[in-house]
């Protein structure tokens, strides 16, 4: 099992990202240190040892291979589009590969979020962010909230005082947050030294 948060950012830096993203379901992925530094926060908090958990929106799967590695008891993926799932499955197998073990403890479900109804302990999503369609994170976030009694969740920092809003209305409450900046590679001229950054926030609510 991987011990460090070094660790865990060196395996999740090795997965492979979209091979070709759809902009209308803000296909971008949690960058590696970025999944790293959240997922080692909630192991330590004894968020993933032993829990079982669901990734919401899994795309590629970095949450839940993070999970996975961590120990978590078991992982529901879950995606709407059924392209991520040839590079899911590398991805999981890549795992296997460099922790020399095999996982039989994780299912891979094509769906809607929104027409999803079974419970975990611990939902982790990085949910569209609602550039392409306004608060597209807002149906992610009521969805965690009723299967979940603790929810990692991801979004743009501008947005975080409405988000607590509507989590409170939800009976959640919001127990920590992490301040993040998701580097956008592949958006700025090559050799420019500035990557452009966005700040997100990362909230655990727990309901
Ligand atoms: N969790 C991954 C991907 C984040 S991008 C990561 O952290 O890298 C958001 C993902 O949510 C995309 O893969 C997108 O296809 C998926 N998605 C968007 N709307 C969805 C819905 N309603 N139900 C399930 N998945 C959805």
């Amino acid at each position: 099992m991987i011990g460090s948060k070094q660790e865990l950012a060196v395996l999740l830096s090795k997965l492979k990202a979209f091979e070709n993203p759809d902009p209308a379901l803000e296909q971008y992925p949690t960058d590696s240190e970025v999944a790293a530094q959240v997922l080692w926060e909630a192991h330590m908090k004894g968020d993933i040892e032993h829990r079982t958990i669901t990734d919401f929106g899994c795309g590629t799967g970095v949450l839940g291979i993070g999970a996975l590695a961590l120990g978590a008891k078991s992982v529901v993926f879950i995606e709407i589009d059924p392209r991520v799932f040839p590079t899911l499955m590398e991805n999981i197998y890549l795992l296997e590969q460099e922790t020399s073990e095999k996982y039989s403890n994780y299912q891979i479900i094509q769906g809607n979020i929104e027409a999803y109804d079974v419970p975990s302990q611990v939902i982790l999503q990085n949910p569209p962010f609602g550039t392409k369609k306004e608060h597209a994170d807002i149906p992610f976030l009521h969805k965690a909230i009723e299967l979940a009694p603790v929810v990692y969740t991801m979004h743009k920092l501008s947005t975080e005082s409405f988000l607590v809003e509507r989590v409170n209305e939800l009976g959640g409450r919001v127990t920590d947050r992490y301040e993040l900046k998701f580097p956008l590679k592949n958006t700025m001229p090559q050799h420019t030294r500035d990557i452009e950054r966005i700040d997100v926030v990362c909230l655990r609510i727990e309901s």
